[in-house]
């Protein structure tokens, strides 16, 4: 076997954040202070977050985006009996979270060359029982907004958006997490913003905003920072029975800073983006989808298309070629129906959902971080050439 395309020691870790100075000083900042937990740090970055997606409504922030979807279906009153209709091609935790809130997910195919929810398959899947649309702007490609709108209107069903991939996006001038009652956001570290572990729901409605603030921290009345500030000891009373789904201070410290440097980082990935996308062209991958025109795609992930019938290469030898040259890869993601607990709970078979099977099974992703340089890129580019050997377009 010839020589990897970049020496082990260089190993190019998938999804590698980019962590500065100022983090580790903010970080360093709060240890000295002695104040780790949910405090003013975190009110700042909600307060950053929200002024970043416009400044309307409320921003919570919260232990994952797992927790804000979990906490937006409840405060939403989705419970057992409900169906929540979602797309097959996401992270199992979207669909774990509408089965914690005790609803029914319910799948609808997505469209092939944009990932995302199609309409008509989600109109189709609609029942008397429907009571949500849970997007996921994949990779950070905005949904059909306008479609999906017109469809929870029509039918009298709540939009709650998992924006997980989609801290950039817009679609004209308006935001992801801004379209339906609620966006779900995660900081998680491969994602574009990160705080290690942490999630944030943005919603226009302050009573529900309350909601989830008290729910996330076992469904008390005041928080631990208000309740040992200097104003004074207040008695705290439990108004329901909530979770342990708080952002800490630790967290927020990270995100303040990586949160200010959102611009530059989208920047970087653009570049990284386009520079994949002129040069992989002519092997015999199949790249994105061009972002459609009036949108800004969050760049969150660059996924390529391993077709064997095209390229003599499975999509699991091409993982491994790439880690053998050591690039490191992803898979976004094997569909959900593919995974043993859904199918003996649901009786979903991948075949149900056809396109979302097909990507699930073919598609590869490769690095994109701020943290990477262009030559990084190009080690990606030489190792794919190596992998695919003669194959062309
Ligand atoms: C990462 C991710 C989540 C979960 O985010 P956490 O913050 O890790 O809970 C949910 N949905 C999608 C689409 C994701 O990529």
């Amino acid at each position: 076997m010839s020589d990897p395309v970049r020496p082990k020691e260089r190993f190019l870790v998938f999804g590698a954040p980019l962590i500065e100075q100022d983090e580790i000083d903010e970080v360093t900042a709060s240890m000295r202070a002695r104040w780790l937990g949910t405090g003013p740090k975190v009110a700042r970055f909600e307060r950053d977050f929200l002024a970043f997606k416009g400044g309307e409504g409320f921003a919570v922030a919260v232990a994952s985006c797992t927790a804000a979807l979990h906490l937006s279906l409840v405060a939403s009153g989705i419970g057992p009996g409900d169906e929540v209709i979602t797309t097959p091609l996401t992270f199992c935790a979207t669909v774990n979270a509408i089965i914690h809130a005790g609803a029914t997910p319910v799948l609808a195919d997505v469209e092939p060359g944009t990932m995302n929810l199609d309409p008509r398959a989600v109109e189709a899947a609609i029942t008397p029982r429907t009571k949500a649309i849970l997007p996921v702007h994949f990779a950070g490609r905005p949904c059909d907004m306008d479609a999906l709108g017109a469809i929870a209107e029509k039918h009298g069903l709540l939009l709650i958006e998992d924006c997980a991939h989609a801290i950039e996006t817009k679609r004209g001038d308006r935001h992801a997490g801004t379209f339906g009652a609620f966006g779900c956001f995660s900081f998680y570290v491969t994602k574009n913003v990160i705080t290690g572990e942490g999630g944030l729901v943005l919603t226009r409605n302050e009573r529900d905003a309350a909601r989830i603030r008290s729910l996330s921290l076992h469904g008390m009345s005041h928080d631990a920072w208000k309740r040992f500030s200097d104003d004074g000891y207040k008695h705290y009373q439990v108004v329901e029975c909530g979770f342990k789904y708080n952002m800490t201070d630790m967290q927020a410290a990270i995100g303040i800073h990586q949160l200010a440097r959102v611009a530059p980082s989208l920047v970087r990935r653009e570049a990284i983006w386009s520079h994949y996308d002129e040069r992989l062209g002519a092997l015999a991958l199949q790249t994105p989808t061009a972002p459609e025109a009036g949108t800004v795609h969050a760049r969150h992930l660059y996924t390529v298309m391993v077709d064997e019938a095209r390229t003599g290469v499975s999509r699991d030898a091409f993982l491994t070629g790439m880690t053998r040259n050591n690039i490191g890869v992803g898979v976004h993601y094997m569909s959900v129906p593919e995974h043993p607990y859904y199918q003996q709970r649901f009786q979903w078979r991948p075949e149900m959902w056809p396109h979302a099977m097909r990507i699930g099974r073919q598609t590869v992703s490769l690095p994109i971080s701020p943290a990477m340089s262009l030559d990084d890129a190009d080690d990606v580019v030489r190792a794919a050439r190596a992998v695919l050997g003669g194959a062309r377009a």
